[in-house]
């Protein structure tokens, strides 16, 4: 029986990794569950999974969920308490689900306590990827990813050395404006940015899903995890989303890994990881999937992809800047503050504000995060 912590429980990713558990009850257990603020939610959860440990993002909601909880709940408050539910000793492993940088905080106390962490939130890595990469293997922690691109490498490789690896190419679905030959990203409506052909995703997500910012993130992440340069590290556009990452080995062969877009595949394979368990997801009929397509993403028509890696080459505090840039940008353009191409164009005059500091420490890197939130915010 694995006991597993998970962190942005309403969310997307949240309520999908609860229906793994839920499919595996002799395997797996809940035994912590955070949220921001969705705290009616949080609590039917609770009650139906038994879990007695809860922490609540939003302080004035945590007060609110203290109210209405029964007694035998105990209630963490705040970022400080999702650091502490992260770290409780009961936890064999943590699935961080919540939105951007926030989950920097809670993913280091479970690793420094030695748990190992589901990650689905890619910004971790991307803000600050050696720092926490190294406390992992400081700590004998594992990192196990999520994202469903770095769950395709890490069951490709399985094992094998680093030197075997000659390169990773992540696969991008492209979101919904790939395949439009002509767009128009000044007047592209938040209905139109949010709705992705395949995926159901947050919000955040798909917003970074429909500028390419995403696949700029992944690149980062992909750095950090399997530890592979930059230049080794591939983006193609494949719109059907079966295969979700391949990895070409020095003697020229490939693996990929396939399945249907559903991220209870990448979650089920982290919570269960080493071992591979029916938790009756749906199979992969390849008649009925039919041709697989691939095309080279547009980088021009992208600025966000050419960004990403920009700034990934100049590392230091910049990476935590262009993904705090990009929190604000989006959630502008949801707000209806901001255009789609504005977007990049924020993020842009963001990135060329900084001054970079090499090889940053955590404070460091947290500091260029409240400026880019800032500086972005005053944009
Ligand atoms: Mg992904």
């Amino acid at each position: 029986m694995k006991r597993v912590v998970v962190l942005g429980s309403t969310g997307s990713i949240g309520e999908s990794a609860l229906r793994v558990i839920e499919a595996l009850p002799k395997q797996l257990q809940v035994v912590g569950l955070a949220a921001e603020r969705s705290i009616d939610r949080l609590l039917e959860q609770a009650e139906r999974y038994g879990v007695t440990k809860v922490a609540v993002a939003n302080p004035a909601a945590a007060e609110l969920f203290t109210r209405q909880a029964p007694p035998n709940i105990a209630v963490f408050s705040g970022a400080d308490g999702i650091a502490e539910l992260a770290a409780i000793d009961e936890a064999d492993i943590v699935l961080c689900a919540v939105v951007g940088v926030s989950g920097l905080r809670p993913v280091m106390t479970a690793l420094q306590s030695g748990t190992d962490v589901a990650l689905a939130t890619k910004e971790v890595l991307v803000a600050a990827g050696k720092t926490v990469m190294e406390t992992a293997a400081k700590n004998g922690a594992r990192i196990l990813p999520v994202d469903s691109e770095h769950n395709a490498i890490f069951q490709c490789i399985d094992g094998k050395p680093k030197e075997s690896i000659k390169r990773i190419i992540l696969t991008a679905s492209g979101g919904p404006f790939a395949q439009q030959p002509k767009i128009d990203f000044g007047s592209v409506s938040v209905n139109e940015a949010l709705s992705h052909p395949r995926w159901n995703m947050g919000k955040k997500v798909t917003v970074d899903s429909a500028t390419l910012m995403n696949k700029g993130l992944e690149i980062m992440e992909a750095h950090w995890l399997f530890d592979i340069p930059l230049d080794s590290i591939d983006v193609v556009i494949h719109p059907e989303s079966i295969i979700h990452s391949l990895v070409e080995f020095t003697d020229g062969s490939m693996l990929a890994q396939l399945s249907l877009p559903d991220m209870r595949f990448a979650i089920q394979h982290t919570l269960t990881y080493p071992e591979r368990m029916d938790g009756g997801l749906p199979t992969l009929n390849l008649i009925k999937a039919g041709a697989l397509h691939f095309q080279e993403p547009d980088e021009d028509k992208f600025p966000c992809l050419r960004l990403a890696r920009q700034v990934a080459k100049t590392g230091g505090t910049l990476p935590a800047v262009l993904s705090a840039a990009n929190e604000v940008a989006v959630q502008k353009f949801l707000d209806g503050k901001i255009s789609f191409s504005g977007i990049w164009e924020t993020i842009e005059s963001v990135i060329n504000e900084h001054s970079v500091t090499a090889d940053p420490t955590m404070d460091d890197v947290i500091a260029a995060d409240s400026w880019a939130r800032k500086t972005a915010g005053e944009m």
